[in-house]
């Protein structure tokens, strides 16, 4: 076993990254050490990477970033019981405490004392990562590796799906990023019958066709609201699942519900937004939700069978891989507006 490995670091606040010598970390009492096969970019490591605002608050220097990866265990510490060298793992974003309220209730996704891999608690874009048992999840050994990484933003396309019963109903997913277009794939799996889209990219819309979309909408050119009602005999949608972070969006959505139909939102809003409560939450009784990542572990159940069934469609999502010593490029093409995941090989 080697002593060193190479790992990104975040080690100063601005843009940018390090590519750093570090110490391989030490097993110790219930935590596990995974060699990483390859680890894909999110959208929130880009935030990192750029080190927006929300980022700078809260967040101690210097950490390795990266939480969305696949690899196998190399090590076990003592009292590990569901896992052994040799396993195949994906690993869980949210590291929670399992003693607060909300993780003794069945809510550990919601831990109140809650540390994040690749920003509160070092990450994967390195050689190994090391975390706790209660953070992975086995997969089987024939899974793509890039499908493996892209098992945790496709959970939280699952998780908004859980929360809102798209079966035997209609479904609009406004916007179409890597989480729009799974949680359309994973709708149909669901029982959505019937899809709309939007987006104001036309390669996104296409893609979002190849997911299974029924009904693409160019938001950039069409009025979201007349044409999803046009399209429903003027009663709207069943579920909306807002996926672009445009607080436009999420007032259309709300617009396009029937009444005591099912919201949530998964894009994040980039400021406050005021919407009709008399409207909405009274007088069409919307039920109005979001989700922070993935019930643990529930979702990754669910996860797990969609892999295992080979009906998800995740191959049109799956980009380019860059060496870690490429690492400015390979966020360089994740900022592109490309809609696949782009991923870091650290061997
Ligand atoms: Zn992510
Ligand atoms: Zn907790």
């Amino acid at each position: 076993m080697p002593e060193m490995m190479k790992a990104l670091r975040k080690t100063f606040p601005g843009a940018g990254a390090e590519l750093k010598e570090i110490a391989i970390p030490r097993v110790d009492k219930g935590l596990v050490l995974v060699k990483v096969e390859i680890a894909a970019i999110c959208g929130s490591d880009q935030a990192v990477y750029r080190w927006s605002k929300n980022i700078a608050v809260n967040t101690e220097l210097p950490f390795t970033m990266g939480h969305e990866y696949c690899g196998t265990v190399v090590e076990v510490g003592d009292g590990v019981q569901n896992f052994m060298v040799g396993d195949r793992v994906v690993g869980e974003t949210h590291v929670p405490c399992g003693k607060c309220y909300m993780c003794r209730g069945g809510n550990q996704h919601l831990c109140v004392n809650m540390r994040n891999i690749g920003k509160t608690y070092q990450g994967c874009f390195a050689e190994y990562i090391l975390v706790p048992e209660s953070c992975l999840i086995k997969i089987d050994q024939t899974v793509d590796p890039r499908v493996g990484a892209i098992m945790e933003p496709l959970g939280v396309a699952v998780h908004a799906l859980q929360k809102t019963s798209p079966c035997g109903g209609t479904l609009a997913v406004l916007g179409c990023g890597p989480i729009g277009l799974m949680t359309i794939n994973a709708s149909k799996q669901m029982g959505a019958h019937t899809v709309f889209s939007t987006s104001r990219s036309p390669a996104k819309l296409k893609m979002a066709e190849k997911m299974g979309a029924d009904y693409q909408i160019n938001s950039g050119q069409e009025d979201v609201i007349d044409a999803i009602k046009a399209l429903t005999n003027g009663g709207g949608v069943d579920v909306v699942i807002e996926a672009s972070g445009s607080n436009e969006a999420f007032l259309e959505g709300l617009e396009i519900l029937k009444n005591q139909g099912r919201f949530c939102l998964l894009g994040i809003p980039t400021a406050p937004i005021q919407f009709d409560a008399d409207r909405y939450l009274i007088r069409k009784e919307l039920n109005i939700t979001g989700i922070w990542g993935r019930k643990m572990y529930s979702t990754w159940l669910l996860v797990e069978q969609f892999i295992a069934s080979g009906k998800l469609d995740l191959d049109p999502l799956l980009g380019s891989t860059y060496e870690l010593e490429d690492y400015a490029s390979a966020f360089e093409k994740a900022a592109s507006g490309t809609v696949q995941r782009i991923f870091l090989n650290p061997v």
